[in-house]
């Protein structure tokens, strides 16, 4: 079995296969395990490519973290839900969920959001309701921003709270996000249990949150990673597959779970006619960058929270790296293309630099800068996406598909790519004679 891709959908599809025995190859063409969720140095730091936050939701992960025999505790810090939205020229928002059950736990926190008006909580209030009670269906599908108007959202509430959820959600601007997207993710964390909309934040760096560990599990339970090699190719006979190439070699295999990026996945596919369809749609996807600066600041420089929503841009959100044993270190995300994608990096940095300080006068200027800019972070969870993501069967008996764009239902998350590769696994363990994973 081979499975081609390292990212967090490759890594869930290899556990699971050789959790039930099944001996894998996994090869990856960069030297190090993660994908676009994978750790960089910074000096003499181990840093993220970009600041990661996981939610209670996010059981495919929780699941593939016991498997590997990691406890939740040893990755992440798991806070309830609790918004702080600052702003040099506005109050800002402080919403906190107190311990009801949901959904009642965010109504609560909406009733007594500080910093919103009685209007602009009663709107809240009414979209949660109305959201509560629709069926979303992705041939209905609008831009959020449509929605909102829809529900006549004030535009405050907007700027303070559903466009900064929509960013940090879909990594899509309101204007052309899918509401069927965002309403999904708003029914996943808020629906079910409280437990759901908790924030999950990295207590250590990405490569050993998953990464790391996986290989460990993978080599110890008689599976191979290989680093470095790049599927150059895929070998048909009609609609079965024979084995992937890697340059001159060929490696036979009657099993395939491709985990790459859609742009590769798509050259892989395109030169056999099985996928054309499928390739049609993988054409038609749209990409957004996610853009992250890490400022280093003395020690003793501290959020009054792990992390604070920033209004008026241009970061979006803070993250104090104190949480991953990284005191002093902030990480600013802005997600999506804006304005800051035409800055080069000294512009940037020193505008985030002058952000935080109209907020923190008293901090002292940030010593070290480093700005890192992922061009295609996720897929645009634009209106309309969902009929362009692939399943993960395909045509071709014995290739399966995985990654974050592959119809999860998610947009483009850590989730969602777990939550793919497991589904693979599921898939060819069930064609294997109903083993269970
Ligand atoms: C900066 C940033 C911030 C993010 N923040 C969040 C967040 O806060 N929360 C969240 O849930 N999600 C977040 N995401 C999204 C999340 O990181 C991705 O959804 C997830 O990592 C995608 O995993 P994947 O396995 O589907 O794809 P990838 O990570 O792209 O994995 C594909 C792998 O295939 C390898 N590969 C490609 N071509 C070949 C080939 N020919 N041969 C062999 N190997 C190949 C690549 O090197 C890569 O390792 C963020 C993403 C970025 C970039």
């Amino acid at each position: 079995m081979v499975v081609v891709g390292g990212g967090w959908a490759g890594l869930a599809a290899a556990v699971e296969l050789t959790h039930a025995g099944i001996p894998v190859i996994l090869i990856e063409s960069a030297r190090q395990l993660g994908g676009r969720a994978r750790c960089v140095r910074f000096g003499e730091l181990r840093v993220d490519n970009g600041q990661h936050i996981l939610l209670g939701a996010y059981r495919e992960w929780l699941g593939l973290l016991q498997r590997i025999g990691l406890e939740e505790r040893q990755v992440v810090r798991r806070l309830p839900l609790e918004l702080e939205m600052m702003g040099a020229r506005d109050p800002g928002l402080h919403l906190h969920t107190p311990a009801l059950p949901a959904p009642l736990h965010l109504l609560a926190g909406l009733l007594s959001a500080r910093g919103l008006t009685l209007r602009e909580r009663l709107a809240a209030l009414r979209f949660g309701y109305r959201l509560a009670r629709s069926r979303p269906s992705p041939e209905q599908d609008r831009s959020v921003a449509t929605l909102l108007r829809e529900h006549r959202q004030p535009a405050r509430l907007i700027r303070l709270l559903w466009e900064p959820l929509c960013l940090a959600a879909l990594n899509t601007p309101i204007e052309i996000a899918s509401a069927h997207l965002f309403l999904q993710v708003l029914r996943e964390s808020f629906r079910h249990r409280r437990q759901d909309s908790d924030l999950l934040l990295p207590v250590t760096d990405l490569g050993s949150a998953l990464p790391e560990p996986a290989l460990h599990y993978i080599e110890r339970h008689g599976g191979q990673v290989w680093l470095n090699r790049r599927v150059s190719g895929l070998r048909l006979s009609g609609t079965r597959l024979e084995g992937v190439e890697l340059g001159s070699e060929f490696l036979p295999s009657r099993q395939l779970v491709l985990a790459v990026n859609p742009v590769m996945c798509r050259r892989l596919l395109s030169p056999h006619a099985p996928f054309t369809d499928l390739v049609r749609g993988l054409v038609r996807l749209e990409y957004q960058p996610i853009t992250t600066l890490y400022l280093r600041y003395p020690e003793t420089v501290r959020l009054p929270r792990p992390m604070l929503g920033l209004l008026d841009g241009p970061g979006q959100w803070v993250f104090d790296r104190g949480l991953a044993g990284q005191p002093g270190l902030m990480a600013v995300v802005i997600s999506a293309a804006g304005a800051h994608m035409a800055q080069d990096n000294e512009a940037l940095g020193n505008a985030v630099g002058r952000q935080l300080a109209e907020l923190f006068p008293h901090w002292p200027v940030a010593g070290e800068r480093m700005v890192i800019r992922e061009k295609r972070a996720t897929f645009a969870s634009q209106v309309g996406v969902e009929a362009l993501r692939p399943g993960s069967a395909t045509p071709v008996a014995g290739c399966w598909l995985a990654g974050d764009f592959t119809a999860t239902g998610l947009p483009g998350t850590l989730e969602g790519a777990v939550l793919s590769g497991r589904a693979c696994a599921r898939g060819i363990l069930r064609q294997q004679g109903g083993k269970s994973v």
